[in-house]
């Protein structure tokens, strides 16, 4: 059998279709009908065949790489190839699905190692712009950051690797595609907001439980070590915690089932909020500002630096379920008295300032 028809996607539908034309050839065309799955029986269907078989064949192709040349493709899409397909064709098409899928181990340790490093070197250069969210807290050394990164890495390698071995057959039951076409780029934006949304709510929920004793002493206590968080640390998890944040991310995807591309771009953009929400800078015109509810470091950089005793800023990503919930009152103090500190600052009233500052230590940042 063909390799492009081991697309795990089209397992259900294109199982149907074969013991179908069983069924309707009889026993003496069963070769054929077994065909059917795979690519010479689908270069022989013509384009204007009968209705049911037009319907057939589109299902088809919207979850399966059934085509073992790229004019075997382009004749069932009825169009040419774009670049991109003419990339994915020739990238996966040889390719075993559970190879596929296990790509994000790789995807994820090539984020993991190379978007935390514009703000890693920040750190170390101590470079006093853009300003740190927590300018008092003493910098890590780069060797505190190597360290970081080498036990995050060995957490995800182990985790993450493990999930995709044995997560395999639950992605393939909810309908991950990996063949022709390719999704729109409207297709993917949906997509993408409707996986932040649901990895939001979720994600909630699961900080919040966390933050019970049991959780936070037996598991989310190894994240909070970083109490001014840098960008490495944004993975720095119990294994278990690692696991657990697992099921928000792939929620979505199973929901609303993608092309594997789509859920390769879902993973490293998820990824990226992360880092940048531990990043422990303040970046100006940063254009993630832009986005409406978007939390951002400054919002997430608050729960860190409050810690065990945290009753804010649970949400992740946006900043609705927090306001929601009223778990954003302990932030709001925070924010009104750093506001009236720089009013006080540029009234030049030093000593009210340090009273308030002192005050602002004691008290606000331990409070709902
Ligand atoms: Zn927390
Ligand atoms: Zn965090």
């Amino acid at each position: 059998m063909s390799q492009t028809n081991q697309r795990w996607s089209s397992s259900t539908k294109s199982m149907d279709d074969g013991m179908l034309d069983v069924l309707l050839a009889g026993a003496g065309r069963a070769a054929e009908a077994l065909l059917h799955q795979s690519v010479s029986q689908s270069v022989s269907r013509k384009p204007n065949q009968a209705g049911i078989e037009e319907e057939e064949r589109g299902s088809l192709l919207s979850k399966m790489l059934p085509f073992s040349s790229a004019a075997e493709a382009e004749a069932a899409l009825g169009r040419g190839m774009t670049a991109a397909e003419s990339l994915w064709f020739s990238y996966s098409a040889s390719l075993p699905d559970h190879l596929l899928y296990c790509h994000n181990v790789a995807i994820l340790l090539i984020v993991y190692t190379i978007a935390p490093l514009p703000f890693a070197l920040l750190d170390i250069l101590r470079s006093p712009s853009p300003p740190k969210l927590q300018p008092r807290a003493p910098r890590l050394t780069p060797a505190q950051i190597l360290r970081c990164y080498l036990d995050t890495a060995r957490i995800l390698l182990l985790t993450v690797g493990a999930l995709s071995i044995f997560s395999f057959p639950v992605v393939r039951a909810v309908g991950i595609r990996t063949g022709l076409p390719l999704p729109s780029l409207g297709e993917v934006a949906l997509q993408m907001l409707v996986y932040f949304l649901i990895e939001d709510y979720l994600g909630y929920w699961i900080h919040r439980l966390l933050h019970t004793p049991w959780g936070y002493d037996y598991v989310h206590r190894v994240h909070h070590e970083y109490s001014a968080p840098v960008s490495y640390a944004a993975p720095y998890s119990h294994w278990a915690e690692v696991l657990i944040l697992g099921v928000p991310s792939f929620t979505g995807p199973a929901i609303v089932p993608c092309h594997i591309t789509t859920m390769w771009l879902w993973f490293v953009l998820r990824h990226v909020e992360a880092i940048e929400i531990h990043s422990g800078f303040d970046i100006p015109f940063n254009p993630t500002k832009l986005i409406p509810f978007y939390g951002g470091a400054e919002h997430h950089d608050y729960h860190h630096r409050v810690g065990q005793k945290s009753q804010s800023n649970f949400s992740s990503v946006f900043t609705f379920c927090d306001y929601l919930y009223g778990t954003d009152k302990g932030y709001k103090l925070h924010k009104a008295s750093l506001t009236k500190l720089k009013e006080m600052a540029a009234e030049n009233n030093l000593e009210q300032a340090a009273s308030l500052e002192q005050a602002r230590k004691n008290d606000f940042d331990k409070k709902p």
